[in-house]
């Protein structure tokens, strides 16, 4: 049905499974399992011959709900929900490589991403080089006969660099590699990967789709076969990173308000953007929506909008980054990005410091470098908090 409507309907509507109490809001369903009429349906439905749930390890329909809504929104086959946006990105490459194989990655991703790619693959034989998110000519050069993934977020955090996803795309296909997109900072509401020609769409879904900063939780998207068939499915079945049905219950009412959320994310954060860049003690500002963003054209082309994200650099360093942040009375000074309430963060010491000085260096993470996550306060508020400590 859902191919029939907007957005914004499917988000209110797709997914929808009414028990017989005919409840309007949808059902949560807190149980660990699910009982059987006899001996022989649970022997069904363990082999998979009768569908129907069976224990919310990898069956609930609230979860399920959950992963129709979104699969809908995304345009994708299936969504294999999740328990974070990191197990999100394990279950991907547990489900899909094999020692041996070789990642192509961005160089500008989140920093557990990375800690993932480095330190843990890494150990099971799994090695990832790291390109330029914006040059497409590194990634064709990074290819390897044992090449499986390329991997990307796009805008990137903290720096909102701009992948070009049918370009990649098509570099990808051409040697036989998966393309998988990372669309937190965008969501479907913005930007559309699968349509690009992107395989996997990976959600951190405890940001902008859930909205609000309550819970976490996470999807992996992409064709049936890829998914349900080619182990992202199986891993999650077997490993248990798990979507709690609290947790995609509250997502799925998040999901509900996506695209006027994001429209006023993007609002608000163009607003910023524009008055940061005019205030004397910042350096640079980075936002796909400013037309001083070195890839506006593509942003334009590829994305809604701007997206709720500005960084932007001031004068002095560390000191004087800390100092914005520590004159703030509003902003909270928090790592989480998605969320209503506008969020500070300094790259450097917190979300990326885990990673050398050296890859900090190589991905354009200054001392100075801040970035808000633009929420939906007032716009004047938040420049009247920013403006204390610049
Ligand atoms: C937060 C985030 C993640 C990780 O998601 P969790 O839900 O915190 O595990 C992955 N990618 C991006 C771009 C993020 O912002």
């Amino acid at each position: 049905m859902s191919e029939h409507f907007q957005p914004e309907t499917i988000a209110l509507h797709t997914g929808i499974h009414r028990s017989q109490f005919n409840e309007h809001s949808e059902a949560l369903y807190l149980t660990s399992s699910f009982v059987f009429d006899s001996a022989a349906q649970a022997a069904a439905r363990f082999s998979g011959s009768e569908p129907g749930n069976i224990y919310s390890r990898f069956t609930n329909p609230t979860v399920t709900a959950f992963e129709e809504r979104l699969a809908a929104l995304e345009g994708a086959e299936v969504c294999v929900a999740t328990s974070s946006g990191m197990s999100a990105i394990l279950a991907c490459v547990m489900g899909l490589l094999s020692a041996g194989d070789h990642i192509v990655a961005s160089r500008s991703l989140f920093g557990s991403t990375v800690n993932l790619f480095n330190n843990i693959l890494k150990k099971f034989n799994i090695d990832t080089t790291f390109v330029s998110a914006t040059d497409v000519a590194s990634w064709q050069m990074a290819i390897q006969p044992n090449t499986k993934l390329f991997f990307l977020e796009t805008p990137s955090n903290p720096l909102t660099e701009i992948s070009d996803i049918a370009a990649l795309s098509a570099v990808a296909h051409q040697a036989g590699i998966w393309l998988a997109v990372d669309n937190c900072f965008c969501t479907p509401a913005l930007q559309k990967p699968l349509e690009l020609g992107a395989d996997i769409v990976i959600h951190s879904a405890t940001k902008y789709l859930e909205g609000q900063g309550r819970v976490l939780g996470g999807a992996v998207l992409g064709k049936r076969d890829l998914l349900m068939d080619g182990g992202v499915f199986g891993f999650l079945r077997t490993a248990g990173p798990t979507l709690s049905a609290f947790n995609a219950w509250v997502i799925m009412k998040g999901i509900e308000t996506l695209k006027v959320r994001m429209e006023a994310h993007s609002a608000h954060a163009l607003e910023i953007a524009r008055w940061l860049e005019s205030q004397p003690n910042v350096t640079r500002v980075f936002y796909p929506g400013l037309s001083s963003h070195s890839q506006y054209e593509l942003a334009k082309k590829q994305q809604k909008s701007g997206g709720g994200i500005v960084a932007f650099e001031v004068k002095g360093g560390k000191e004087a980054a800390w100092r914005v942040i520590d004159s703030t009375k509003l902003i909270s000074i928090t790592a989480n990005l998605g969320d209503a309430k506008s969020t500070l963060t300094h790259p450097a010491t917190t979300t990326h410091a885990r990673i050398t000085q050296e890859a900090r260096d190589a991905a354009g993470i200054s001392d100075g470098l801040l970035r808000i996550a633009v929420g939906l306060e007032a716009v004047q508020d938040l420049q009247n908090d920013l403006a204390r400590g610049l």
